[in-house]
């Protein structure tokens, strides 16, 4: 093979990019792309929804 083929779909906007140049989530480590990683998106899709629902801690259960 001569062309590698290093993309990874960045969990925050859906496109394939390098995942040479892409960021881990920081709360799961899911891929993010440096595009995303510019516009200051640091958290893919599912942990941005759960952080927009729950600011804080969640209420404990104990
Ligand atoms: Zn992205
Ligand atoms: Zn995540």
């Amino acid at each position: 093979m001569s062309k590698e083929h290093d993309g990874m779909i960045c969990r925050a906007c859906g496109n394939e990019e390098r995942a040479s140049e892409g960021y881990p989530c920081t709360e799961c480590g899911t891929f993010i792309c440096i595009i995303c990683s510019l516009r200051g998106v640091s958290l893919c899709k599912e942990c941005a929804a759960k952080s927009d629902k729950t600011p804080s801690a969640a209420p404990g259960d104990s």
